[in-house]
């Protein structure tokens, strides 16, 4: 186990590796560096490290469990931090209230009926809460998400359906299989789906959640906003 001290710099030097990356990345892309958000993924710590990586400066979060973003929000608002927490996994129906209370933002949705859910639990306590539609863009059978032709569709109906939601835009996640090149054609068809929804129905998705620790580059060449990085942040703890 790493003393306290042994994980504030590792933390801290893992984090400024990952930051100069993502520099790298969008200079080679021709993009302005603040074009992109980290968003750091804190499931594989616990929440002394969770601190530490606010400490050391990324405030943007992810969860890709309910409960423990329910209980890193509450520990860490004891603790002084201030935190905008991303849902960024699987949410199951009967999860949607007290993530609803917790969550800056929800980009894991995948059906209908969970944007019914999260509307009305929005409504309750008069929150407009902004999401992200998932997309099955690898097209592997396991994988959570709307099929890349169902979401033009849904985009259109946001609005007038469930008026306490406020799309900001589109995740996904690259196929397992294939490698670097698979990874990269999907993102550009998560980017091409966007452009193509955009023109189609006139409402702005700003953002494009895409990338991960070994494929943030790609993603970051085809136009991702969000990088979603967990492991290359905690290596070494
Ligand atoms: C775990 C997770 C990540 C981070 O993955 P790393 O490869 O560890 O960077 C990103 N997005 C989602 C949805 C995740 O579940």
């Amino acid at each position: 186990m790493p003393s306290a001290d042994e994980v504030r710099a590792l933390v801290g030097k893992n984090l400024a590796h990952v930051q100069e990356r993502i520099a790298q990345a969008c200079h080679a892309a021709g993009r302005a560096p603040e074009t992109v958000r980290l968003i750091g993924v804190s499931k594989y710590v616990g929440p002394d490290e969770t601190a530490e990586l606010v400490a050391a400066g990324c405030c943007d979060l992810g969860e890709s469990r309910p409960q423990q973003l329910w209980d890193k929000a509450e520990t860490l608002t004891e603790r002084g931090c201030q935190v905008r927490w991303r849902m960024i996994g699987h949410l199951q129906r009967n999860k949607v209230a007290r993530t609803v209370h917790y969550a800056d933002a929800i980009d894991s949705v995948d059906s209908r009926r969970l944007l019914a859910a999260i509307d009305a639990a929005a409504q309750a306590i008069g929150k407009q809460q902004q999401v992200l539609l998932e997309v099955n863009i690898s097209g592997d059978q396991e994988k959570h998400g709307f099929l890349p032709g169902e979401v033009g569709q849904v985009v259109s109906e946001m609005a007038t359906t469930w008026p306490n939601v406020v799309l900001r835009g589109l995740m996904g996640m690259a196929s397992l299989v294939g490698g670097e090149a698979a990874a990269r054609q999907n993102f550009a068809d998560l980017r091409q789906l966007r452009e193509q929804i955009v023109s189609q129905t006139g409402v702005e998705l700003p953002e494009l959640s895409m990338g991960m620790s070994g494929d943030f580059e790609a993603a970051i060449a085809e136009g991702s906003t969000l990088v979603r990085i967990g492991s290359a942040l905690w290596a070494g703890l």
